[in-house]
């Protein structure tokens, strides 16, 4: 495994990934969300979870071997898109467990920092309505125990959260963040002729597309599609790729710290 680097779970035998964790590598995990949906006529279904994947990788790939890429959960909330066919959704009660899950299986084999990196809207109000509570059950089950002495000192639901969350080493890192939330603001407002971003299979997505994923692009009907995508360029599409990895990789940085 050393010799080929690899980052991508799904590549790896047990006896890959057991190593790496027996010699102090994969202390971080990361895991794509997005969502397999229609973006306008020009851009494929699996934008939002191909390009969270691409970012991913890259960012673990910069950090290597400290961090492992788990399987991508393509399938995302989307049922504001399901009027176009070939859109798949899944209900949010049933996708949020299925992604707490995968966080949870990820920490139960010892990996104690895990970034879920988002490539969808459509998902974020829903993780940030219950992250408080996956932090606080991960942390309590598998992070570092309270002292007697502090949770003797608990009186309110408020003392408890603090005392297990805000401590310097509480044991358990987990985030949520969308990977254009990475990117600086300033650095996207300056590359992108419309300043938006990220909205949907317009002038930065398609960019992003041309970038990184070209074979997903038409680029014959981009202009019919939206006039904002028609102003995509690969050249944009790597600058706001590269600050994605780069704030990524950094972000990761801090939580192996
Ligand atoms: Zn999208």
């Amino acid at each position: 495994m050393e010799s080929t680097r690899e980052v991508r779970l799904e590549k790896l035998t047990r006896r890959e990934f057991r190593q790496a964790l027996e010699v102090g590598s994969f202390k971080a995990a990361i895991i794509a969300t997005g969502s397999i949906e229609q973006h306008l006529e020009h851009l494929a279904f699996p934008q939002d979870i191909a390009s969270s994947t691409y970012v991913a990788e890259k960012a673990a790939a910069l950090l290597y071997p400290d961090v492992v890429v788990a399987v991508p959960i393509s399938i995302g909330i989307a049922e504001h898109h399901m009027h176009f066919p070939g859109t798949m959704s899944v209900k949010p009660g049933s996708w949020l467990a299925v992604v707490f899950d995968a966080v949870e299986s990820l920490v139960r084999h010892g990996i104690r920092n895990v970034l879920i990196l988002n490539g969808h809207g459509g998902n974020v109000a829903p993780v940030e309505g219950v992250i408080q509570q996956w932090r606080l059950h991960l942390t309590s089950t598998f992070g570092n125990p309270l002292s007697a002495e502090t949770s003797e000192s608990i009186h309110t639901h408020t003392d408890y959260t603090e005392a297990l969350l805000d401590r310097d080493n509480p044991g358990l890192d987990l985030r949520f963040n969308s990977y254009w939330d990475l990117i600086p603001d300033e650095l996207a407002k300056e590359v992108l002729d419309s300043g938006e971003y990220p909205g949907h299979a317009g002038e930065f997505e398609t960019s992003f597309a041309l970038h990184a994923l070209p074979d997903n692009v038409r680029w014959d009907h981009a202009e019919a599609s939206d006039p904002d995508a028609a102003r995509a360029t690969a050249e944009k599409g790597r600058a706001l790729a590269n600050a994605a990895i780069e704030g990524t990789a950094s972000l990761l940085r801090d939580m192996l710290k």
